[in-house]
């Protein structure tokens, strides 16, 4: 089953927006969360597994403020890959990007 991953996601109280974000291979990050722009970037050039336990990664790093958890990366990654096999392996969900801006696009957008 595709869900469709939202251009934003509601943390707590706050709005993340999601993008995809070309600059983030070259520096060869699968994603970060940008909390001082509420924004959430995943590397559009891996594949969509790691793109989608990206994701589940940097939304438990946006927990942080908002429920005043500090989990280390190594326990970010033990519970996004147990999220993960959840959701994708027993739920059979696969994430679509579809509707994802790239920061590219972002960027030309802006300047109009
Ligand atoms: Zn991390």
């Amino acid at each position: 089953m595709q869900i469709k991953v939202p251009k934003e996601i509601q943390i707590g109280t706050l709005i993340y927006k999601v993008y995809l974000d070309e600059s983030l291979d070259d520096a060869e990050y699968d994603g970060s969360a940008f909390h001082s722009k509420l924004q959430i970037r995943i590397n559009p050039a891996i594949p969509d597994a790691r793109k989608a336990l990206s994701l589940l990664h940097e939304i438990i790093h946006t927990f942080s403020k908002p429920f005043d958890v500090f989990p280390n990366d190594r326990e970010i990654n033990l519970l996004s890959t147990a999220l993960g096999e959840f959701l994708f392996n027993n739920l059979g969900i696969e994430f679509d990007w579809s509707d994802i801006p790239t920061m590219k696009l972002v960027i030309e957008e802006t300047q109009r």
